[in-house]
């Protein structure tokens, strides 16, 4: 297993419909298995393949939920269909969302409470469930992945506006740029969470640091 670089939002791959897993062979779990990996070095509670680079319809994830679905998984060929979202303003606390490839980001957006949820396992078995509440976010934000969009897409104007200036300051939004979970400086802060010790700190992440119902996707 490898941990592999996650590519960040202007890279082409991200910004496309993903294709079709057509069999699930020794190289589909090998991915599979790098993105398990991918996903914990980044401490990420979701991963789809394109932010490794791959543009196939596969995601992972790791969280706890309350719907009886195991709390790691990956879903090949899924399909996520969610309930409307309420209306209002997203809250800026409560319904913040990230995403490793917009690496220590977070906007505001407001999302469908339940998420039906279809697709296949590693051995091809179908898989249905219904997510609810964070576990209900993070399988509409991976499905999104697969459709060539980003959380960036679906923001309220003014999120919108704040993102966009947040992407070109990075430097972000073209193609070419990735991270290294476990090689770079965690982007969200999570050195410090976990207690691992970094020799470079970064004091960007710092600012950054987490409500404890954000999740990085
Ligand atoms: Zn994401």
């Amino acid at each position: 297993m490898t941990v592999r670089p996650i590519v960040i939002s202007g890279e082409p791959v991200l910004h496309r419909r993903a294709d079709a897993v057509e069999v699930i062979d020794d190289g589909i779990r090998r991915l599979v298995a790098d993105m398990f990996e991918t996903m914990d070095a980044a401490h990420g509670v979701g991963l789809a393949a394109p932010q490794i680079g791959v543009g196939l319809r596969i995601f992972t994830w790791g969280m706890a939920n309350d719907d009886g679905v195991p709390e790691r998984g990956v879903l090949i060929n899924p399909y996520v269909t969610a309930s409307k979202p309420a209306p209002g303003r997203p809250d800026p606390d409560e319904e913040a969302e990230g995403c490793l490839s917009v690496p220590g980001e977070s906007f505001p957006l407001r999302r469908g409470e339940i998420a039906q949820v279809t697709g296949q396992d590693l051995d091809g078995r179908e898989v249905a469930f219904t997510a609810t509440g964070w576990f209900a976010r993070c399988m509409q934000h991976e499905y999104d992945h697969l459709g060539g969009f980003l959380y960036l897409d679906r923001l309220d104007d003014r999120s919108s506006r704040r993102a966009r200036r947040a992407v070109k300051a990075a430097g972000w939004g073209t193609p070419g740029h990735s991270w290294m979970p476990g090689v770079d400086p965690d982007p969200f802060g999570h050195d410090d969470d976990d207690g691992h010790d970094h020799e470079s700190h970064d004091h960007e992440a710092h600012a950054h640091h987490h409500h404890p119902h954000e999740h990085d996707l």
